[in-house]
């Protein structure tokens, strides 16, 4: 893949409970809005479906064997293993909707994204944030779907990920839905929103 076709790549990581679901649901709502060629990656996971989670919808679930498979065939741009459970980026898909002309969007975490600028250093990296780690574990427990031990390895892994948030090309807080969009807005839309 060239150099250029990368700077279509928007890279998006963020703790869980950053809000991240919503500003990319909204980032579909304006690309439809607006006609704006916008394929958002489906990962593959090893994790169990949430109770909301649709197959090919938010994740491709597969066992841990095919996985493994997968891995071997080379079908992942990059792979990790995040909370426990296995992640992986699939590469057709991506190089596909680039070479279509597409802004694809890949929501992953920051190994991932650090994995994916190594090979393509031209991709775009965000780093979006929660307004602090008090709110995290509230907007966390507020939505209701998981459980104490895992809010609790959710809140020790967003820790250690807003380390790395520095290594990223661009940062967003959300403090407020309306602003973080409008940044978010800016990075992938710069030429046509104001
Ligand atoms: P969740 O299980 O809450 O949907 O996601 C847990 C974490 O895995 C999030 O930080 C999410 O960004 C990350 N993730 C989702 N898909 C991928 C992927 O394909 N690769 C990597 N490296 N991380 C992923």
């Amino acid at each position: 893949m060239s150099n250029n076709l990368a700077e279509n790549l928007f890279i998006i990581t963020a703790p869980s409970g950053a809000g991240k679901t919503t500003l990319i649901k909204n980032i579909i709502k304006f690309s439809e809005v607006n006609d704006e060629k916008v394929f958002m990656s489906i990962s593959h996971t090893t994790r169990t479906p949430r109770a909301n989670e649709l197959h090919a919808s938010d994740y491709f679930f597969i066992s841990e064997e095919e996985f493994k498979s997968n891995i071997d065939a080379g079908v992942y741009l990059e792979h990790a293993l995040v909370h426990g459970n296995l992640y992986g980026t699939p590469k057709k898909a991506i190089d596909d909707h680039l070479h279509d002309e597409y802004k694809v969007l890949l929501e992953i975490d920051w190994q991932g994204a650090m994995e994916i600028l190594k090979a393509y250093p031209e991709a775009q990296s965000i780093f979006i944030s929660p307004p602090s780690i008090e709110e995290l574990d509230k907007r966390l427990r507020d939505r209701g779907l998981d459980s104490e031990e895992v809010i609790a390895k959710r809140v020790e892994g967003a820790k250690l990920e807003m380390e790395k948030s520095s290594e990223f090309k661009h940062q967003i807080i959300n403090n407020s839905l309306e602003t973080a969009l409008k940044n978010l807005l800016n990075i992938i839309f710069r030429e046509k929103h104001g």
